[in-house]
């Protein structure tokens, strides 16, 4: 496949970018509501102090918080800049993934999967460091939803050994994480297993040096952040630290950086 001219990447970018303003502002209602057991549909959203609803004027992405300067029209009181942060946080994600797919062999019809992968990104993250958990509502079909986009991907380049990669990655990352859980029980939670099947389907269509960097990326970077938390006394050995966001940032590691460290790496130890 040619790459797409700048011309055309400029407009996707644009185009992802709007759309993950909107997505980001979903977010924030997801990672509010289903850790706590609500719909995602139904109340309208309320200001979480005085209850009033929130106006449709009131509810464009980062533009409503900057015009009210961050407090409700109605009771005054401060609304949290990290609304605002997220929405623009996912918008800023959604154009990253848009520039990387466009170097990509496969392309745009990567684009699918991996917005959808750095949506859930976000929301696991978030609710993972507020609750300490991987809601089922969200991991579970995201092991279903990322493998049919993946076969849409497969299906528009004809790359059908790609999608085979994701879901021997996918079955072999749970299998892993499994086994460290039943080893080291403490450690980690059944929500950081099946998420590893996401993350496994995500990394392993790109490539086995894609999944070996991006798996151990997530042990470099939560490692790094006990031993900080440990040293600087914000954490004791008894304290539960969520592994989920650094998975899912080391999966971000393997997928945006995964071949070149991994080719670099065989360099180095003079394999190829
Ligand atoms: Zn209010």
């Amino acid at each position: 496949m040619t790459e797409p001219t700048s011309g055309v990447v400029l407009i996707v970018a644009i185009i992802v970018g709007v759309l993950g303003l909107a997505i980001g502002s979903f977010l924030n209602v997801v990672v509010w509501r289903v850790p706590n057991g609500m719909s995602l549909s139904s109340p309208p959203s309320a200001c979480p102090k005085c209850q009033h609803p929130i106006r449709a004027r009131d509810n464009i992405p980062v533009v409503s918080w900057l015009i009210l300067r961050g407090k409700c029209r109605d009771c005054a009181q401060p609304i949290s800049i990290r609304y605002p942060l997220i929405e623009l946080g996912t918008a800023l994600a959604f154009v990253g993934v848009a520039l990387w797919s466009a170097v990509q062999p496969t392309g745009f019809w990567l684009l699918p999967a991996y917005l959808y992968f750095a949506a859930v990104s976000i929301a696991l993250a978030l609710i993972d460091l507020d609750t300490r958990k991987l809601p089922n509502r969200i991991v579970v079909p995201s092991i279903a939803l990322v493998g049919i986009l993946l076969a849409v991907a497969s299906f528009a380049t004809g790359d059908w050994f790609a999608l085979l990669w994701a879901v021997v990655a996918g079955a072999a990352l749970f299998a892993f994480y499994l086994l460290l859980v039943v080893i080291y029980p403490s450690g980690m939670g059944f929500g950081d297993v099946k998420l590893a099947a996401v993350v496994g389907l995500a990394l392993g269509y790109l490539g086995w040096g894609s999944l070996l960097v991006g798996a151990f990326a997530a042990f470099l970077l939560g490692g790094i952040f006990s031993v900080v938390l440990l040293a600087t006394g914000r954490a004791t050995r008894k304290t539960g630290i969520p592994f989920g966001p650094w998975m899912l940032l080391g999966a971000w590691v393997g997928i945006v950086f995964g071949r070149e460290i991994s080719q670099g790496y065989l360099t180095l130890v003079g394999i190829s």
